[in-house]
């Protein structure tokens, strides 16, 4: 296998194997994020194996990021300085039945955390799109699944331990006002070390995909079409004001009307298929009603195969849900500038929490995602437009992906902007944990 083609299937970076410090870098061995379209513009890189090693490093760097297993598409787990890799602290420490917790380091991967939780009855209640990314780079950031009733995957957060600045750690739990601000953080406030994720009894669960849906039918159909599933999913190329793809999850331990032999125009796909559809489905998750475990069927993609399409950028944009059918028919209207960037689009739904930073604090959301070719140029000529169309409905963009929102418009979409400011900089006084992402939002 070659090394970009190993790195891409593993997460794994060459210099983060066996290599606690990497002091000089050789040109050669620079790092990109996932995707290829980041180089990582650290001086230095540790990989600590043990929490005591972790805390020696958070001690002696002056400045860092921790990085978790490297997806997001944006510089928000760049850095100039230090880069914390998480990919050792990856081991499940206590299955808390009492309690219905399980406790982990924070680099575990969702994958490997599911496969684990399900042999032992348990699961947890979503799961993004891949099942590569780490528990605590993915909170970090308000990544999320599908499903009206279904929270972010932060949401499942019940307590962290978060490494500060000064190396001594601090535990934050829903007792404390703090913890709503600390989970999804961008990184700002610190190092988490171990993570309590929420758990509930394991359940299978089934994904039926139909084809053909007009997007008309969302006008007043979208709660219906939505709560279809467990966790729904539309996926369109804005062709013909079409959808092309519905993707019903439903729990095998949940009761729900037959799937009829139309879903509201759109046929049952005969065969499994993949969002982009000239795409192997070989590399999706099963399709065709069959039952198979919650970390099996959650995710579109298998954690053996590489998700989406690889070579790609990745934007998305959140915007309340009760605007949502305005909003798409709102990018629809752009539906042939698009189209030749595009891979292909996601809708899904999220449900509110409680999160400071949360795309989904405090409402409902509907995210319209995008999967680019990688088209630089191109996409970032369009982002503004997009992003223009959106802001009457206070649209926001994913934590992780790419966007050209300015700092203004941003602060606007959150109540607890002023108070996660705040709290970055009581948890992080001599700013060690600031980058550019954070300095351009206007956060530090
Ligand atoms: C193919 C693909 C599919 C995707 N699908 C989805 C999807 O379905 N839904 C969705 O919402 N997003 C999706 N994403 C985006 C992705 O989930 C986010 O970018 C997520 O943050 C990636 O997690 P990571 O572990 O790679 O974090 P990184 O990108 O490594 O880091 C993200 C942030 O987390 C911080 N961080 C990481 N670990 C820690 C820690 N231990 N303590 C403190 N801070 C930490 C970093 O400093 C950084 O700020 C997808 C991305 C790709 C490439």
């Amino acid at each position: 296998m070659k090394r970009n083609e190993f790195i891409k299937k593993t997460g794994l970076s060459l210099l983060a194997l066996g290599v606690f410090k990497w002091p000089a870098m050789a040109q050669a061995e620079l790092e990109s994020n996932w995707a290829g379209n980041l180089t990582y513009h650290r001086k230095e890189l540790f990989a600590p194996k043990t929490r005591a090693e972790l805390m020696d490093v958070v001690k002696k760097i002056k400045n860092g990021k921790a990085l978790g297993s490297k997806h997001s598409f944006n510089t928000v787990a760049d850095t100039t300085e230090s880069h914390i890799s998480l990919v050792y602290l990856n081991k499940v420490l206590e299955l808390d039945e009492k309690n219905g917790l399980v406790w982990v380091e924070s680099g575990i991967r969702y994958g490997t955390l599911g496969k684990w939780l399900d042999a032992r009855g348990y699961a947890i209640h979503n799961l993004a799109s891949l099942p590569h990314i780490s528990v605590m780079g993915a909170s970090s950031t308000a990544t999320h699944g599908s499903g009206d009733k279904n929270g972010n995957l932060s949401t499942a957060v019940a307590a962290i331990e978060l490494i500060k600045a000064d190396g001594t750690a601090v535990l934050l739990d829903e007792s404390n006002p703090k913890f709503y601000g600390a989970v999804v953080s961008l990184g700002a406030l610190g190092v988490v070390y171990k993570v309590a994720l929420k758990i509930q009894k394991r359940f299978d669960a089934t994904q039926h995909v139909y084809e053909g849906l007009p997007m008309s039918a969302l006008k007043d159909n979208f709660d219906k079409i939505f709560g279809a599933g467990y966790s729904v999913s539309l996926f369109t190329h804005w062709l013909d004001k079409n959808i092309n793809q519905v993707w019903i999850k439903r729990r095998t331990d949940q009761n729900y009307e037959a799937l009829p032999a139309k879903f509201f125009g759109a046929i049952p796909a005969t065969t499994n298929l993949h969002p982009i559809k000239a795409n192997s489905a070989v590399s999706c998750t099963d399709q065709m009603g069959v039952p198979g475990p919650w970390y099996e069927r959650l995710p579109h993609f298998k954690m053996e195969f590489t998700p989406s399409n690889g070579a790609e950028l990745q934007s998305e944009f959140f915007v309340p849900r009760k605007h949502a059918y305005q909003a798409i028919m709102a990018i629809e209207s752009m539906h042939k500038e698009i189209y030749p960037l595009l891979f292909v689009t996601e809708l899904r739904s999220i449900a509110a929490d409680k999160f400071w930073m949360s795309t989904a604090y405090g409402q409902d959301m509907i995210a319209i995602h995008f999967t680019w070719k990688p088209i630089k140029d191109g996409v970032m000529k369009i982002l503004p437009k997009i992003e223009a169309k959106l802001k009457p409905f206070g649209g926001k963009p994913h934590w992780g992906k790419i966007s050209t929102i300015k700092k203004e418009d941003l602060a606007k979409t959150y109540p607890k902007w002023n108070d996660f400011k705040q709290l970055r900089k009581e948890m992080d006084p001599t700013n060690k944990w600031t980058n550019d992402f954070l300095r351009n939002l206007g956060l530090v």
